[in-house]
């Protein structure tokens, strides 16, 4: 009784703090501003099934891919098994579900499963740390960012070997009483380490295993949300909530559309009702962006796909994409903290265009789209660059020399060149 008592203490403790852990997140996405994604559900509903549920995106690097598919199914479909631990902590029960016909089919495919995951993680860490892949080490991937991928892939090949050892000691025990009892294969393996441990001491590993494997459980859904590893819940509503339309096509403000029509046709009839202008043009900071692209911040797995394909990156520039959306997260961070210091946001100098992300960072920007091509969980950093670049250009007017001159021609001669509407035809003359 005692034991189910502190289980079901530590559970309801686990669930309250978590709880306000996402709750946090979900106040920190909705000081953007609201955007409506709610066009087109049955095409969402379709890409969110291909890239977030079949993970397409992730296998256009196979190798990875794959082994990212081993550890996320894996890792969804063993914590069924959680399902059960859950009833047997609260209930006192021993195994509560193997009076279904299909018990020791789930568990030998948990079984294989947990194989699967050890040695994908395994292999995920010799790729990060021995093979040291460039994409992990760049300059944005400071001592943290690696750790947390570190801590993740060794929770879970700790959580599997776990779950093995605690099949085997429970196996042991079974037999003691029936030695008919078949176990489960990848356990039976290891009930060969265990075989001449007396009773005691296999009561205690599977006890321990049993505490270790639902702890170290609760301990990473706690984990989670502070971590890029939020992207395990987060990606579904970001892929949902992604921009259906063709890459390239910008979004205009309505305000700007308007005065520049008039301005190539004087002629145009003025619109009956004047589109409000917006508080700011572009984005300085992380209000001025949109719920979607600040959820986009959380979503980020930090793999650096994006990075790795941006030709600005690849030629040397400041700019990385990987960057952009952990620059975004981090401000939001920060902006988060100062509302749970001060019960609101007060004014802390700071910004997210400047104080995390340079201006050198959003010029160098090409707007080719190569890294929303190529996120897995369709995070769109260009969007972001865009916007920090309104700003400076609509707001501050700090554009590269090249961009101010080109601007200046559209405005005074209709067109990007230094001559003026009327000498178009020139070169006709000649004819
Ligand atoms: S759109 Fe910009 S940030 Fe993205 S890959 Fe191209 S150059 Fe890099
Ligand atoms: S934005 Fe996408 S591709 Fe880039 S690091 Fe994040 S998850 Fe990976």
């Amino acid at each position: 009784m005692i034991s189910q008592i502190i289980f079901s203490v530590v559970l309801l403790a686990a669930i309250v703090f978590f709880t306000r852990a996402v709750r946090k997140i979900s106040r920190n996405i909705h000081l953007g501003k609201v955007i409506d994604r709610s066009d087109r559900p049955g095409e969402r509903w379709k890409t969110m099934l291909l890239v977030a549920i079949g993970q397409s995106k992730m296998v256009t690097r196979p190798f990875a891919g794959v082994l990212h598919i081993l550890v996320y199914a894996g890792f969804i479909i063993i914590n069924i098994e959680v399902l059960e631990i859950l009833i047997d902590g609260v209930a006192g029960t021993h195994r509560v579900l193997s009076f279904l016909p299909f018990y020791g089919f789930l568990i030998t495919a948990f079984e294989y499963l947990a194989v699967g995951v050890m040695v994908a993680c395994a292999i995920f860490l010799i790729r990060r740390n021995i093979g040291k892949l460039k994409r992990f080490w760049s300059k944005e991937m400071t001592s943290w960012p690696r750790t947390d991928a570190n801590i993740i892939l060794i929770t879970e090949i700790a959580l599997m070997c776990a779950f093995l050892t605690l099949d085997a000691s429970d196996t042991l025990i079974q037999r003691s009483a029936n030695a008919a009892y078949s176990g489960f294969p990848i356990s039976n393996l290891l009930t060969g380490m265990l075989s001449g441990s007396s009773m005691g001491t296999l009561e205690f590993i599977e006890h321990f295993c049993w505490w270790f494997h639902i702890i170290g459980i609760l301990a990473f859904l706690n984990y989670v949300p502070y971590s890029k590893h939020f992207h395990i819940l987060l990606a579904f509503p970001n892929v949902y909530y992604s921009n259906l339309n063709p890459k390239g096509q910008f979004t205009n403000l309505a305000s700007v559309t308007r005065e520049i029509k008039l301005m190539l046709d004087p002629s145009a009839a003025p619109p009956a009702e004047t589109p409000a202008a917006p508080e700011r043009f572009g984005a300085k900071d992380i209000f001025d962006l949109n719920t979607v692209q600040l959820m986009n911040a959380y979503s980020c797995t930090e793999c650096g796909r994006c990075t790795s394909s941006c030709p600005a990156n690849q030629t040397g520039k400041m700019l990385s994409p990987r960057k952009i959306m952990m620059d975004t997260r981090d401000r939001m961070e920060e902006v988060g903290k100062n509302i749970d210091k001060n019960g609101k946001f007060v004014d802390d100098g700071k910004s997210l265009l400047f104080n995390y992300i340079t201006a050198e960072e959003v010029w160098a920007c090409t707007s080719c789209n190569a890294c929303v091509q190529e996120c897995p969980v369709d995070i769109d950093p260009l969007s972001i660059i865009v916007d920090l670049r309104r700003f400076l250009v609509m707001e501050q007017s700090a554009q590269p020399q090249e961009l101010a001159l080109m601007l200046n021609n559209i405005e005074n001669n209709g067109a990007p060149w230094q001559f003026p509407a009327s000498d178009r035809l020139n070169w006709t003359s000649a004819l």
